[in-house]
């Protein structure tokens, strides 16, 4: 496969941060040996529990936090330690919180022009108004609204003003870190549809963080689960969903409601006991051992390697094959 197959691929990506624990300096290790790739045009969902780390690798790949070890390498470009400049017009991020992420004193025609004028400050007034027109329709919203200030609007309208703003450059990459996690689910839907009619429109690729797995299934192409800082599973979706084999994606995907009352009541239900374990001190063998019900004394001692499966499924455990 060609270098220019993948957008973004992480190798080994470590981002750890200095605290101080009984005087002593130790470190979170939010995100500790991360790899995986992202093609042009599709989706990668990023899951796993609230404090796992997978916006702290958003935020790692926006450069927002610098990395403590690894490389980040964009069509083919290593960024790890780069100036950003030239690479901020092709990557974008549209953060969870549509309430925080939008200045309350800017009208929406310039939230969603500020990053032209960033990017491209020779644009004529008419292209950009032009720009802003076009991306505006394209999410949903109409240029009347163009004058009104974000408060005049719902979460949903929010959020696609967001979206507007940072596809408004037509970046090639985007970090969407948990944008529906904050909305009504009928609304959810609506922004998930609209997200894969622009990707298939505009050709971006995306990599979609959220909590839930439910979430990320349709708009997916390949799944990652994330436990602790560290890749515990990483599939084709609907693969994933089918045969889960991690101890971690099986209990995540068994806790996902099912519409139908019979499946539901068929369905073996995983419990995950106890706590999630400090990141300032994480277990040290698997980081899953503490909750793992399947877990032995190698677990509890060494760190399982993650190893493909077949096919570029891969899965991070001793045991898979038995359980
Ligand atoms: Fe569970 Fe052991 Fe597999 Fe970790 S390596 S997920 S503790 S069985």
């Amino acid at each position: 496969m060609s270098k220019s197959d993948f957008i973004l691929e992480l190798k080994d990506l470590r981002t750890y941060f200095p605290v101080r624990k009984f005087l002593q300096k130790k470190f979170v290790k939010a995100v500790d040996g991360v790899s995986f790739q992202v093609r042009r045009g599709e989706t990668v969902g990023l899951v796993g529990e609230s404090g796992c780390g997978k916006s702290t690798i958003g935020r790692t790949i926006m450069r927002f936090h610098n990395p403590t070890g690894g490389r980040i390498i964009f069509d083919g470009d290593d960024i790890t330690a780069c100036d950003m400049k030239p690479y901020r017009k092709r990557m974008q991020m549209v953060f969870q919180d549509p309430y925080s992420s939008l200045d309350p004193r800017m009208t929406v025609g310039d939230i969603v022009g500020e990053p032209l004028d960033i990017q491209y400050p020779n644009m004529s007034k008419a292209e950009r108004h032009d720009r802003i027109l076009e991306q505006i329709h394209l999410v949903g919203l109409n240029s009347e609204q163009l004058s009104r200030f974000p408060h005049e609007f719902s979460g949903g309208q929010r959020q696609r003003i967001s979206i507007a703003r940072a596809m408004v450059i037509k970046p090639e990459f985007m970090v969407l870190d948990e944008p529906v996690s904050a909305l009504d689910v009928s609304i959810q839907a609506q922004i998930i549809n609209m997200l894969m009619d622009l990707q298939e429109r505009m050709g971006q690729a995306f990599l979609f963080i959220a909590h839930d797995l439910a979430v990320v299934r349709h708009i997916s192409k390949q799944v990652v689960v994330m436990y602790l800082g560290h890749v515990m599973e990483i599939n084709e979706s609907e693969d994933l969903y089918r045969h889960p084999l991690h101890p971690y994606t099986q209990a995540l995907l068994s806790a996902i409601p099912v519409p139908d009352p019979n499946t539901s009541r068929a369905r073996k239900r995983e419990v995950l006991v106890g706590d999630v374990p400090s990141p300032i001190d994480p277990p040290k063998g698997c980081v899953f051992c503490t909750r793992c019900k399947y877990a032995t004394e190698v677990c509890r001692e060494q760190a399982p390697q993650i190893e493909d499966v077949g096919g570029g499924h891969l899965v991070a455990c001793h045991h898979f094959r038995e359980i």
